[in-house]
């Protein structure tokens, strides 16, 4: 059987940043890719959109992957020549009963060391985006938006100047932990052993966590899947900055994002859905897309709104619990040497990735070598 130092599973933006850490720290990695290409799940379903850390709660993994890695993802984009743009963000209250959640908002940011947040009057915000109709706003200088997929190249090209290798159409059966080494089985029947393996599947890490014999089944957690659609803006947008409702349950509410070209989107929605597999968007949804862009866009034209795709949530609550932090379980959480997972990375998991990167690293650092 073959042997690798370190197996990682599933190239999507952290699958990637998780292999890039390792390999620049000397070690030897192989990272299997059921897809055809690199990135093809939820990291090309998303906004796009680097996060100044507002949101989590203090001292969350969220809140300290997120400002970390943003500050790393600015350094790299600009030291690889990655497409992104720090084109800052208004947080809109768009009803006077809404006033008071947006100190809230400055307050929360604070406690995770983004302390940059303006409150803007309605006519500040005016000033700096015409069309925008609100009762005040928060500015966030900080956030941008980063080209996903010219991030993932740069992260793969990492990899394997490091001495890595990234294989597709490789998707991983199961794996069990014996005598010392993890033996993995692809679906093709192809067997390799490995010291260290890290689950970075995305959608499917608790699935493939489950098919992991040797792993008490009380650490790994349910799936649950969050669609989130996108409607397209027919035509050029108004707008400079990217425009945020204030958060709700499940998601950041129906938002606008520019992408570098300057096309606008809006979404995501929140769906909860059956299958991981469920990326159709209804264009029935756009009704209720019009009524919620039109709260702070009162502009916006009928039928100006295309549906466009749609990403799924790595979630592990159920719709009615409360948002669960990052997931990332070692040997120590779980007691399976060398094996970690990573569940739940969704927002700000693209923005974070770099940090979850060395994290893992780390994490796997503080284990003796014996022991991994
Ligand atoms: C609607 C939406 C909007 C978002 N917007 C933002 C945003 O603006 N900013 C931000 O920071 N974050 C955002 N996120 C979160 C971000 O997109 C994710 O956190 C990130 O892309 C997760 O990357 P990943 O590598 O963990 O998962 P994925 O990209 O899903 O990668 C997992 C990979 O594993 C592979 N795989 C699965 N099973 C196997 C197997 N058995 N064997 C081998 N390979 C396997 C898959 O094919 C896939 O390529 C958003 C997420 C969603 C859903």
């Amino acid at each position: 059987m073959d042997q690798v130092e370190c197996v990682v599973i599933g190239a999507g933006v952290v699958g990637l940043a998780v292999a890039r850490a390792l390999a620049l720290a000397g070690r030897e990695v192989l990272v299997l890719e059921a897809a055809s290409a690199i990135g093809t799940g939820t990291s090309s379903r998303n906004s796009e959109v680097i996060h100044a850390g507002i949101y989590y709660a203090a001292g969350s993994l969220k809140a300290r992957l997120c400002v970390q890695g943003k500050a790393m993802l600015y350094d790299y984009c600009a030291e690889r020549g990655i497409g992104h743009r720090r084109c800052g963000k208004l947080l809109v209250a768009t009803a006077p009963a809404q006033l008071a959640q947006l100190q809230d908002v400055i307050d929360k940011a604070r406690r995770n060391g983004v302390d940059d947040l303006v409150l803007l009057s309605a006519a500040q915000a005016r000033a700096l985006e015409p069309q925008l109709a609100c009762e005040a706003a928060v500015y966030s200088p900080s956030t941008g938006i980063v080209d996903s997929h010219g991030l993932m190249l740069a992260l793969q090209g990492d990899v394997e100047n490091a001495g890595g290798i990234v294989v597709l159409n490789s998707p991983l059966a199961h794996a069990e932990y014996a005598q010392g080494a993890i033996n993995l089985v692809a679906n093709d029947g192809t067997q390799l052993q490995a010291s260290t393996v890290l689950n970075a599947a995305g959608l499917q890490a608790p699935a493939l966590a489950g098919r992991f014999k040797g792993l008490d089944p009380r650490h790994v957690p349910r799936a649950w899947f969050a669609k989130g659609n996108y409607f397209t803006l027919a035509g050029r947008a108004p707008f400079s900055h990217l425009i945020y409702p204030l958060p709700q349950a499940a998601g950041l509410g129906v938002h606008l994002t520019l992408d570098l070209g300057g096309q606008a989107k809006f979404g995501p929605d929140v769906q909860w859905v059956e299958s991981p597999d469920d990326l159709v968007v209804d264009p029935a949804r756009g009704d209720a897309f019009y009524a919620e862009v039109r709260k702070y866009w009162p502009s916006l034209a009928d039928g100006a709104l295309i549906p466009g795709y749609a990403g799924i949530r790595p979630k592990i609550h159920a719709p009615d619990q409360a948002a669960c932090d990052f997931v990332i379980q070692g040997p120590a959480d779980h007691g399976v040497p060398g094996l970690v997972n990573l569940f739940g990375i969704e927002s700000p998991g693209l923005t974070s990735a770099l940090a979850i990167g060395d994290y893992v690293r780390d994490l796997l650092a503080d284990r003796s070598v014996a022991e991994l």
